[in-house]
């Protein structure tokens, strides 16, 4: 049984990591008793490496999953990745270009196995780094959006959906990104508000000569696609345009007048342009009125041959020669500086364009109702509360969903156009001839579904869905999720939805949203700002449980999480505290050949008599420990990980280290002590070890496994199996509480009074304890502990304190120390040397404020300071006299 006398995390952690890996302990068993608690991982993407927001999300659910599983529960924490379609592509894609090829060079199939390629050589380094990291995750059953059975089970909603009319095929606007040349979801698009301008055109009415009607765009260059203008039909001002057409400058086409809510009377002129092919509200427009949509811009994001003169050019030059050719003809009639907000694609940063296309879309209102009713009635519940507002606010007012990407990683959407006769024939298995025509010639659609699509059904589908397996039975629906708000519509209401339509029943039964890890200015990290903190480097320099610990003391729900290097210190040193406490008692085991011991019935055990007596010290700190427990397992079950960290810091470091173990000190140096109360001290100690092991499970396992290194047969081999310390009511002592806190009371008296009458610390001192109630007799029962701890030696009146120079009152204490005289002289030295000091400084600060000359050349601020330092100075010396 030895232990180092440093604490070096490195040199255990990653055995341990290895080893509860290899163990299969974290293996979920559906057989197994207890109550099931399951939960599924936010699926990093497989691009990825771990950061400090994984770190935290994983920290969190590891905490709440080896504490369930110390409950007894029946847990599963299912990991995996996700395919992240866009994010991926663009990686390999990146890594084609150094070699100087492009995918189109490879054609698809060969560019797909380039991926795979990629992601066997790189997508292993999330697992490695989460194993690393100690996540208690079951890897037996990892899963990767594109396994066969989860591709199986993106086949299946899509066709059930499709049957049920919930997928179609339409028309519609989307955000095209002309860089990575796909279609992007809404959520897809990053919005900034930018610099622009307001074009302001006018189109001069036909048959009315003279007359001219203003719009204003921040795009003009698509005025070139207009088909017609709208004006409000209350509009009093244009009631006499009502049928009119304009002429449209530039193009010289004739475009109508409609009549539409899209032009506001209180907006503007109260007359809008309208581009069917590149705006959104203008394509609603359009077919409210059938207009037709006249394409300008192309998937390059370069003008069409319908824009006539521009064709060709790119959108932004084009902008520039229709601003100059409106002004040549004088149909510009101002321009304003106008901020508004550009969308971006949130992978490349290129502006979007909102093209018309043909796409694939989820009807998502039926879907959206039942998603909503679960959370209005509970069976749903987001952690912390106001996130549910957030939820409905989007859920009420919900699109439909674009779900075909124009890329080549990801599923492929499982739809066969027949050439002959352009049958859309979508199905399970690959159709060998159209049912319609009987042609053999079909090809499958080219695009594939969004990456959130197959993200939406991680739930069941990682659970063998659409198979009826023991899996799924028994883990859905899970528990619980822990994530982050960025995803909460991306992800968090797609798997509502899509749980709801396929299992009937929702996907889990509470959210907990994490909040953001910001540094120490509270900024957000990021690459750019060189202000990241990368989780395994600050694991190689503190060890993986100080960043848990620091990440949990500032986890408070909801608000934002400042990580600085200054608490991952102090986490350290923490762990370093329990080191040196077991350090210590391993040594004295050692000297006393005390033999290792555990209670058989952890939850039966109170502290044992010792020579006739239970000692206080055990009583005490078994009543602590029960308190200490009640509070973290409650602070766990609500996700105030903050509280539990900062209940279990407390317990530790200044009840078990500070005075639990300095008191058992104290008997060890008293011969009295030497043998006997190990079996207190041991399962004390076990117990504390316990509670922190969610929160610290390296430290905690190591510990445990070097004080029992020989346990019989079908003993636990890992701490984290062993049960979770619970209240119990019979261990709770108040008299035992009461009688340590007044000998804490009275240590830390003796303590400040010594500091702030700053004497020697190491000279034994000697005084009087005044008090007037029964804690006294109490108090004189640990003289000689007091006299240790403090180095204090007492004299015990039942009697008020006189008045005297060092004293010091609590509600039941008076303390008087007595000053030595070598130390009053000394005191009597410093604080003449200090007078003189203080009345030097006061007469300089006095000349130079009557210094004429001076105050007339100095700046306020200066004479200001001068002021302020006399009157502290002034302060300082009333104060010394
Ligand atoms: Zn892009
Ligand atoms: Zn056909």
């Amino acid at each position: 049984m030895q232990i180092d006398k440093v604490y070096e995390p490195q040199r255990f952690e990653p055995h341990w990591a290895q080893s509860w890996i290899d163990s299969g302990i974290y293996r979920a068993n559906p057989a197994a008793p207890g109550r099931v608690f399951s939960l599924v991982i936010p699926p990093p993407n497989v691009t990825g490496s771990l950061h400090i927001g994984h770190m935290l999300e994983h920290t969190e659910i590891d905490v709440t999953i080896r504490w369930r599983r110390m409950l007894g529960h029946n847990t599963l924490w299912l990991p995996g990745t996700d395919h992240a379609g866009i994010a991926t592509q663009m990686v390999v894609e990146r890594k084609l270009a150094e070699e100087g090829i492009t995918r189109r060079d490879l054609g698809r199939e060969e560019f797909e196995k380039r991926v795979w390629q990629w992601k066997e050589q790189y997508g292993d380094n999330i697992k490695r780094q989460m194993i690393r990291l100690g996540a208690s995750c079951d890897w037996s059953r990892e899963r990767f959006t594109l396994d066969p059975g989860l591709s199986r089970a993106v086949r299946e909603v899509f066709v059930r959906l499709y049957e049920k009319g919930l997928v179609y095929r339409g028309e519609y606007m989307v955000n095209w990104c002309p860089r990575c040349h796909t279609a992007l979801s809404d959520l897809e698009v990053a919005h900034t508000d930018v610099a622009g301008h307001l074009w302001h055109i006018r189109y001069p009415v036909n048959g009315m000569p003279g007359r001219f009607v203003t719009v204003a765009t921040t795009r003009p260059e698509t005025m070139l696609g207009d088909t017609a203008i709208a004006i409000n039909a209350k509009d009093a001002r244009y009631f006499e345009l009502h049928a009119k057409t304009v002429q449209l400058p530039i193009m010289d086409r004739e475009i109508s007048i409609i009549l539409d809510d899209l032009a506001d009377p209180e907006f503007g002129t109260g007359v809008v342009k309208v581009t069917p092919a590149h705006d959104l509200n203008d394509f609603e427009a359009g077919r409210r009125h059938n207009l037709p949509k006249i394409k300008v811009i192309d998937e390059n994001a370069r003008m069409t041959d319908a824009a006539g003169p521009y064709a060709g050019l790119d959108r932004f030059e084009a902008r520039k020669a229709v601003v100059a050719e409106l002004e040549k003809i004088g149909a510009l009639v101002k321009v304003e500086d106008y901020k508004l907000s550009l969308g971006t694609c949130q992978r490349c940063k290129t502006p979007v364009e909102p093209l018309v296309s043909t796409q694939w879309f989820v009807k998502m209102k039926p879907l959206a109702e039942k998603a909503i009713e679960v959370v209005e009635n509970g069976r749903i519940e987001f952690i912390p509360a106001n996130w549910t507002k957030t939820y409905y606010e989007w859920m009420y007012n919900i699109r439909d969903w674009c779900i075909s990407r124009q890329l080549w990683w990801g599923h492929r959407i499982p739809a066969w156009h027949c050439q002959e006769c352009h049958e859309i024939v979508v199905a399970r298995e690959t159709p060998s001839s159209c049912p319609r025509c009987g042609s053999e010639e079909l090809v499958q659609d080219t695009d594939v579904l969004d990456t959130w699509f197959s993200s939406g059904l991680w739930p069941f589908s990682t659970l063998g869905w659409p198979d009826q397996t023991t899996d799924l039975a028994t883990y859905y629906p899970t528990s619980l999720l822990i994530t982050g708000f960025d995803i909460l519509f991306f992800w968090v209401a797609r798997m509502i939805m899509m749980g709801l339509e396929f299992m009937g029943e929702v996907p889990f039964h509470q959210v907990y949203i994490h909040a953001l890890v910001r540094d120490a200015e509270g900024q957000k990290m990021s690459k750019t700002k060189g202000n990241v903190i990368d989780p395994l480097v600050v694991t190689e320099k503190y060890g993986t449980d100080a960043i848990r610990m620091a990440m949990l003391q500032c986890a408070a729900p909801g608000t934002d999480i400042i990580l600085t290097e200054a608490r991952m210190e102090s986490s350290r040193a923490f762990a370093n505290k329990i080191w040196n406490a077991a350090r210590f008692l391993f040594m004295n085991m050692e000297r006393c050949g005390a033999e290792p011991w555990v209670p058989e019935r952890l939850e039966e055990f109170l502290p044992e008599a010792e020579g006739g007596d239970v000692p206080i010290e055990d009583r005490w700190i078994f009543s602590r420990l029960n308190d200490c427990a009640q509070q973290v397992n409650r602070a766990i079950e609500t996700y105030r990980y903050h509280e539990a960290a900062q209940l279990l810091w407390q317990f530790i470091w200044h009840e078990f280290c500070d005075w639990y173990v300095e008191l058992k000190k104290l008997r060890f140096e008293d011969n009295s002590g030497l043998t006997a109360g190990w079996r207190n001290i041991l399962a004390a100690f076990e117990n504390t070890l316990r509670l922190l092991h969610p929160a610290m499970p390296f430290i905690t396992e190591e510990l445990w496994q070097r004080f029992l290194p020989s346990r019989g047969e079908g003993a636990l081999r890992s701490i984290s199996l062993a049960t979770y310390p619970q209240y119990r009511r019979e261990a709770t002592d108040f008299a035992a509480e009461r009688e340590i806190g007044i000998l804490q009371e009275v240590v830390t008296m003796a303590r400040t009074l010594r500091t702030e009458s700053k004497l020697d610390p190491k000279q034994q001192l000697t005084g009087t304890l005044y008090c007037r109630t029964a804690a006294l007799e109490v108090a004189q029962r640990h003289a000689e502990a007091i006299r240790k701890l403090a180095n204090v030696k007492l004299e015990f009146k039942a009697e008020a304190a006189p008045k005297a120079p060092a004293i010091r009152s609590t509600a039941e204490f008076d303390l008087v120390l007595e000053v030595p005289k070598s130390q009053e002289e000394a005191k009597a030295r410093r604080e003449a040397k200090e007078r003189e000091q203080l009345e030097k400084n006061i007469a300089n600060s006095k000349r130079q404020l009557s210094d004429e000359v001076f105050l007339s050349k100095a700046p306020q601020k200066v004479v200001d300071s001068i002021r302020a330092k006399l009157a502290d100075y002034e302060a300082q010396l009333a104060k010394l006299s």
